[in-house]
């Protein structure tokens, strides 16, 4: 075996990832100009891929059955991400092939931003800012806004960064509940096995669950409809998980109040629609992306290869893939 395994790279990432895999992988670019080429003749020697969005851009890259069929001596796919919907794991599993993600190390700076997110949608912060820009002020203060002081706030998805969102929420001193499909033993809040039922019951809907086939527009009219004219929408989770069209009709036709949305179902285009309304907020799926959280993310990428490479178990497979294969 290589002391140096031979690695595909399906796009940019960080520097300090780019770094560490070109000095402990013979690295291929599936994103160079002659990728085609390069695969027709590397690909049987692949034994790895690290893909995922490891700067501040761009949209998912897949690492699809018919990519990983090109890449028979395949063993490990590193995800740059806790969410892994970019890469089909299931497909990996039947093949074998280890597919681990970046869990943890993100939870806290993700529930932070989620927080700021909600607070800057329902007091209008953007906007009162750009008010202020505009040079507004003196013809007359800002409007007032609605608030969070009589809301119930609603989590679908209680997991690490729903616990670490959750927690926070907490401080603010309002009523807590959440749905999943399991309820969760150790936390205090009110699960809703329906998430038609959570919808009824709060003001204010989290979304902080995976993306991919299960989840796929969950979010979706009916749900809106319960949320309510007082209701706002925050999703940090993935565009996918909420139906975008219905969405935009119920934003502008007041079924809800208002959104704050951190991913979309076509990163990195944002709907017109959207960004033409004013009872909105916008960010551009920032919300990991800070330098000490994106590198701890990094590392995990490296180590898990790291680890695989010298015949370790790797730090975080996803469930799908609970193999180890030695490098
Ligand atoms: P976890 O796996 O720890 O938690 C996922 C939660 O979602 C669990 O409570 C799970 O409960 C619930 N869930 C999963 N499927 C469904 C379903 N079909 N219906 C209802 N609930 C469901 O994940 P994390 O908290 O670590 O991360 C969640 C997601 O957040 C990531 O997969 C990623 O897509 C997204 N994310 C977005 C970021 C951003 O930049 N905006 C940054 C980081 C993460 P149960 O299985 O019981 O249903």
């Amino acid at each position: 075996m290589s002391s140096r395994p031979d690695l595909l790279q399906t796009g940019p990432m960080m520097g300090m990832i780019e770094a560490q895999l070109n000095e402990h992988f013979t690295v291929h670019r599936l994103d160079a100009p002659d990728a085609e080429a390069m695969l027709a003749e590397v690909g049987p020697r692949i034994r790895a891929v690290a893909t995922g969005v490891g700067s501040t851009g761009g949209g998912a890259r897949r690492v699809t059955d018919a990519l990983m069929a090109r890449l028979p001596a395949l063993e490990i796919v590193a995800n740059f991400g806790v969410g892994y919907d970019s890469v089909d794991a299931e497909a990996a599993g039947r093949r074998g092939v280890v597919v681990t993600n970046t869990p943890g190390v993100l939870d806290d700076e993700v529930a932070d931003l989620t927080i700021g997110l909600l607070l800057a949608t329902i007091r209008q912060i953007p906007q009162a800012e750009r008010h202020l820009r505009e040079g507004k002020w003196p013809a007359g203060g800002f409007p007032l806004t609605a608030t969070l002081r009589d809301r119930t706030l609603g989590i679908v998805g209680m997991g690490r960064i729903g616990r670490a969102i959750a927690r926070r929420l907490e401080g603010f001193g309002r009523p807590i509940a959440y749905h999943s499909r399991r309820k969760v033993a150790d936390v205090p809040y009110t699960h809703y096995p329906d998430l038609i039922g959570l919808a009824k019951a709060v003001d204010a809907l989290i979304v902080i669950v995976p993306g991919g086939a299960e989840t796929e527009r969950m979010i979706n009219a009916e749900v809106l409809a319960a949320l309510g004219p007082k209701g706002v929408l925050i999703n940090v989770a993935r565009g996918s998980v909420v139906d975008e069209p219905a969405l935009i009709a119920a934003l502008a036709d007041g079924t809800i109040a208002a959104a704050g949305l951190d991913v979309f179902a076509n990163e990195p285009q944002v709907p017109e629609a959207l960004i033409g309304m004013s009872h909105v907020v916008l960010l551009p799926h920032v919300a990991s992306a800070t330098h000490v959280t994106r590198d701890a993310m990094g590392q995990l990428v490296v180590d898990n290869l790291r680890a695989w490479a010298a015949g370790e178990p790797v730090l975080t497979p996803v469930p799908e893939t609970p193999v180890n294969r030695a490098g």
